[in-house]
């Protein structure tokens, strides 16, 4: 077989050349696996580090900072071209190219970026991307900053003033539910809250938060539940309107074996069911009342 050259380069080729004509260096670069812009705008948050997707905000899986700009690079570069074309790509970071900003923020850097074709590894190509990062403030995290952000508001009330310690114990408990769930998910937060005569009004970020408060409460306490919306705007994108969700919780002022005296006659509290609460008297005759009894009498 008489000997070929590369058209290119003029290599001489061997049989495992992936061309006719030309080299395998000289191939992949008229024909690479894959092209990418040379330059990235990447949007992140400078809060919470969520990262910018065709206008959503993106939580990241990763903690560290570097981690985070490959895991958006990745979801926002790679991962659709993974899917379409055969390749695996991997990205290393460029460690001399980091540039700071005065603030000692990172304000751009370079990923070098590798693919291969999973069917015939020996094919693979390497681009240097430069990512340049843009600092803003995501949604949530405005929302955050603002301090004034709510969907829903919890009234919660006691009968009066006599009920304060309880009142207190329940923000208490109400508080660090809420520093949990805030934990797992920055969106869950109470906003402010404002004192009221026998009680507090919550000002809370979802509504999802506000049922999640309400089923703890409903564990531990009873009380008498009224919901209501007020519709409060409109959201164009989707057509619907945008609802204030409120809900007032009116602690039950009795417990289990209190003794309570109604008409010049003491009962004990026997039991409290969801709605209504059965009390006995010394002759264990039987009285049932419903809750609202109690807040008006
Ligand atoms: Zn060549
Ligand atoms: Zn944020």
């Amino acid at each position: 077989m008489p000997q070929r050259f590369c058209a290119i380069c003029g290599k001489i080729l061997d049989e495992k050349s992936p061309h006719f004509g030309m080299c395998k260096t000289c191939y992949f670069k008229e024909n690479p696996l894959f092209e990418l812009a040379t330059n990235f705008k990447l949007k992140i948050c400078l809060d919470c580090y969520r990262y910018s997707k065709k206008e959503e905000w993106i939580k990241p899986t990763e903690e560290d900072f570097l981690l985070i700009i490959k895991e958006a690079v990745y979801n926002i570069l790679l991962k659709s071209m993974e899917k379409n074309i055969d390749i695996t790509f991997s990205i290393d970071l460029n460690e001399s190219s980091l540039e700071f900003s005065s603030k000692d923020l990172i304000t751009s850097l370079e990923l070098i970026i590798t693919g291969k074709s999973s069917e015939r590894p020996m094919i693979s190509n390497e681009q240097v991307v430069k990512v340049n990062i843009i600092y803003d403030l995501c949604d949530n995290c405005t929302n955050l900053r603002s301090g004034n952000y709510f969907t829903s508001i919890l009234q919660i009330r006691v009968k009066n003033s006599n009920y304060f310690d309880i009142l207190k114990s329940i923000l208490d408990q109400i508080n660090v539910v809420v520093d949990k769930e805030f934990i797992k998910d920055d969106r869950q937060y109470i906003s402010k809250i404002v004192d009221q005569k026998y009680g507090l009004d919550i000002y809370l970020s979802t509504n999802e938060l506000m049922n999640y408060i309400i089923s703890y409460l409903k564990s531990r306490y009873h009380f008498l539940l009224k919901r209501s919306k007020k519709l409060v705007g409109r959201d164009s994108q989707r057509g619907k309107g945008i609802y204030r969700l409120k809900t007032l919780i009116k602690f039950l002022p009795i417990k289990k074996n209190d003794i309570i005296e109604i008409d010049n006659q003491k009962f004990i509290v026997e039991q409290i069911l969801k709605n209504k609460v059965i009390l006995k008297n010394k002759k264990n005759e039987k009285l049932v009342k419903s809750f609202d009894y109690f807040f008006n009498n």
